[in-house]
This record gives C-alpha cells, sequence and structure tokens, in this order.
C-alpha cells in the first residue's frame, strides 16, 4: 500500500514537469533546423502555458505578516494553490500597477519559481520570434 501510494506520488511528479520536456523539445528545434518556425511556435505555446498554468511551483500570494508570502504549492506563475482567494489575488496584482512589483518579486521567490520564469520568458521569446520570418533557421 505504502508503495502504490509512493509510485503514485513520483508519477504526479513527473507529470507535472512535462513542460521541462516540452522546454528541451523546443531547445532541440532551434538547435535542430530541419524543426521549422511551426514546431518551434507550438512548443513555445505548449511550455508557456505549462509555466503558466501546470508548473509546480511555490503559490506565493501575499500573506497579511509574511514577508515571503503563502508557501502552498501552486499549479502554473498564475495560479495560487488550493485556497481560491489566493489565485483571484495573483492574478489581481498583474492589474494593480501598485503590486506588479510584488507580483514580479515573487515570480523570483525561490530557485524553481525563478527557473519556471526564465522558461516562459524564453518560450514567449522564441514564439515571437517564430513569426520573424528569417530568423527561425529552416
Ligand atoms: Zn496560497
Amino acid at each position: 500500500m505504502a508503495t502504490s501510494a509512493a509510485r503514485s506520488v513520483r508519477l504526479g511528479g513527473l507529470r507535472q514537469w512535462w513542460g521541462v520536456i516540452a522546454a528541451a523539445l523546443l531547445i532541440a528545434a532551434w538547435v535542430n533546423k530541419a524543426a521549422g518556425p511551426a514546431s518551434v511556435a507550438v512548443l513555445s505555446g505548449l511550455v508557456l502555458i505549462w509555466c503558466f498554468f501546470q508548473a509546480p511551483v511555490t503559490c506565493a500570494a501575499p500573506v497579511r505578516g509574511r514577508e515571503d508570502g503563502c508557501r502552498n504549492n501552486a499549479t502554473g506563475l498564475l495560479m495560487g494553490c488550493h485556497i481560491r482567494q489566493h489565485r483571484w489575488q495573483k492574478l489581481k496584482m498583474l492589474f494593480l500597477r501598485r503590486q506588479l512589483r510584488a507580483f514580479f518579486s515573487g515570480l523570483f521567490s525561490d530557485g524553481k519559481a525563478a527557473l519556471v520564469t526564465l522558461a516562459a520568458i524564453g518560450s514567449f521569446l522564441s514564439g515571437i520570434a517564430a513569426f520573424v520570418p528569417g530568423l527561425v533557421v529552416g
């Protein structure tokens, strides 16, 4: 019983990280000239979706009396943890200029979040680059 639980946890953990595989494929698509702009664009989109809505990061929603915010696990940079209020809080932060800085500092609150943020920025840029003629070798 204990082993089956451990296995499902491990599988669940793996499933959370499919974006890393997509990111690796994206890099491969950039390196491999035969991949072409279409696959670069698709993979960029997948990585971006993963970063925003799936990546296993810390919630980091602002919590009264806590400098570093909520430490619960969240799915994606834009999503909060299981506390539904945090999800709205994070979305609200994006639209309030006063809180935007706090939102971005939350994106780099720990190594994992920084990694996912960088992956989001990288895939966003590569997605744009895919539509610039002549930039993607293919
Ligand atoms: Zn939270």
